[in-house]
């Protein structure tokens, strides 16, 4: 409490000081620039009549709270790049939010994104957690941070083409053995999707080990540009 009088809480993008228990700290003039995507549309092709976008993939739901337009993604950027973690906690407060509102579903576990430990150490945090542990605390189901390893410190995704993210990924994941995931319904949670060859391949290790269902949360979404390219 008296790190919070003493640092109180300020609007991530105009530094308004904030409320002392607010976690979305987003002021209502900057809350107004954000687009949110409809819930109730695919990310991937943006319709809202029943597709096939997600008849390739293990996982079954697929949701995200924003496009990835230039205010979100220099946030993003910002936050993870300009030492700003924080910003984290209320994108993560929005999503939990967001599942308030739309998901329909009994979620047994929440599931971050792993980084490869080079990546995080040389980050000083794994944004997906960061994400995941906030919606954990605001929606109060259990989050594991462990349930998948990332075993292979593969090349930034943003820096490849469709094929070769999705070669890039097949392999990163590997279960922990630690834990059972069977009948289980898991939610990945991760800032940014693409293409969704990171979120299948996490998926194709859970189905493996007869988790029942996977669906994933993100932040942002990106267009079908890449797929476009393809
Ligand atoms: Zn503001
Ligand atoms: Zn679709």
């Amino acid at each position: 409490m008296i790190f919070r009088l003493l640092y109180p809480p300020k609007c991530i993008m105009c530094r308004t000081i904030m409320p002392l228990k607010t976690e979305i700290c987003l002021c209502d003039e900057c809350f107004e620039n954000f687009e949110f995507l409809e819930s109730s549309n695919c990310i991937l092709c943006r319709k809202s009549v029943q597709c096939n976008c997600l008849e390739d993939f293990y996982f079954k739901g697929c949701y995200a709270v924003f496009g990835y337009d230039d205010l979100v993604s220099t946030l993003i950027k910002t936050a993870k790049y300009g030492g700003r973690p924080s910003y984290f906690r209320t994108f993560g407060s929005l999503m939990a939010d967001f599942f308030a509102k739309n998901i329909n579903e009994n979620i047994d576990i929440l599931s971050p994104i792993p980084l490869h430990k080079n990546r995080e150490n040389k980050r000083g945090f794994n944004q997906s957690q960061i994400l995941a542990d906030k919606i954990s605390e605001l929606i109060n189901i259990p989050i594991i941070d462990d349930l998948l390893i990332r075993k292979l410190d593969t090349k930034p995704q943003a820096s490849l083409n469709l094929e070769s993210r999705k070669n890039n990924v097949s392999d990163a994941f590997i279960f922990n053995n630690k834990y059972s995931v069977e009948a289980k319904v898991i939610m990945l949670i991760d800032d940014i999707y693409t293409t969704g060859s990171t979120i299948n391949a996490c998926s194709k290790e859970l189905i493996n080990r007869k988790a029942g269902k996977v669906i994933s949360l993100s932040l942002s979404s990106t267009t079908m540009r890449e797929k476009i390219m393809d």
